[in-house]
């Protein structure tokens, strides 16, 4: 593992993340919204988030920027980052496909908007965002430098904390009992495990 072949690593985990994306843009397109939560604090995070997991890494990347807070490449922790890029790879390609035309960019309901609870959303009920945790994580083993590798995690970090309380009162308008019920046994990013409960 070389400092070259990481940056390619980071550069192919964004390029993959947004190819599984483009038909899911198109599509929410064309679907129209009947419930949003949108509004310039989404607009504000969806900066913050974009500027730590794609701006701050690319420059870094493209240009060596900001040379003076790099540090000495370690390739253990890049074949870790590896290993964490294709896992995020893969939990994005899932992620997409289950949710399918209920997909947003945004804090949207759409007409006939479906609860999705089956596939990787049997245990967790936001595991796109733990897909983007994991290219947070991926992308600071992957770049030696104090600002380009943490800024994912600082900057996906302040959109999730911000953000999923409220997608959840969303779902929680929209879905009623059937999210409620769905809170109850599945983990926000981490799997729950659903085992019933022993009796006292
Ligand atoms: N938070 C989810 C989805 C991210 S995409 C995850 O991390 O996997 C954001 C959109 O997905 C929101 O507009 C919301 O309306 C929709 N959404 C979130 N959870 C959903 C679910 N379980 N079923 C259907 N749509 C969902």
């Amino acid at each position: 593992m070389t400092l070259s072949i990481a940056k390619a690593i980071y550069l192919f985990l964004a390029i993959g993340w947004y190819i599984v994306r483009i038909p899911h843009e198109r599509r929410s397109r064309r679907t129209p919204i009947s419930r949003s939560a949108r509004g310039g604090k989404e607009r504000i995070l969806l900066c913050i988030s974009f500027t730590g997991l794609g701006i701050l890494p690319f420059a870094y990347v493209a240009f060596g920027f900001p040379r003076f807070a790099t540090y000495a490449f370690q390739p253990s922790l890049a074949w870790a980052g590896a290993a964490a890029s294709a896992a995020a790879l893969l939990l994005f390609y899932l992620t997409h496909r289950s949710l399918g035309r209920n997909w947003s960019v945004s804090l949207d309901v759409r007409e006939s908007h479906k609860l999705v609870t089956d596939g990787v959303y049997t245990y967790v009920r936001h595991p796109m965002y733990s897909a983007f945790w994991l290219w947070a994580i991926a992308q600071a083993l992957l770049l030696p430098n104090w600002i380009a590798g943490p800024a994912g995690l600082v900057g996906f970090g302040t959109l999730y904390l911000f953000r999923v309380s409220e997608e959840e009162k969303l779902m929680n308008e929209a879905f009623g009992h059937e999210y409620a019920d769905y809170i109850k046994r599945t983990g926000r990013i981490i799997p729950r495990a659903n085992r019933p409960r022993a009796p006292r």
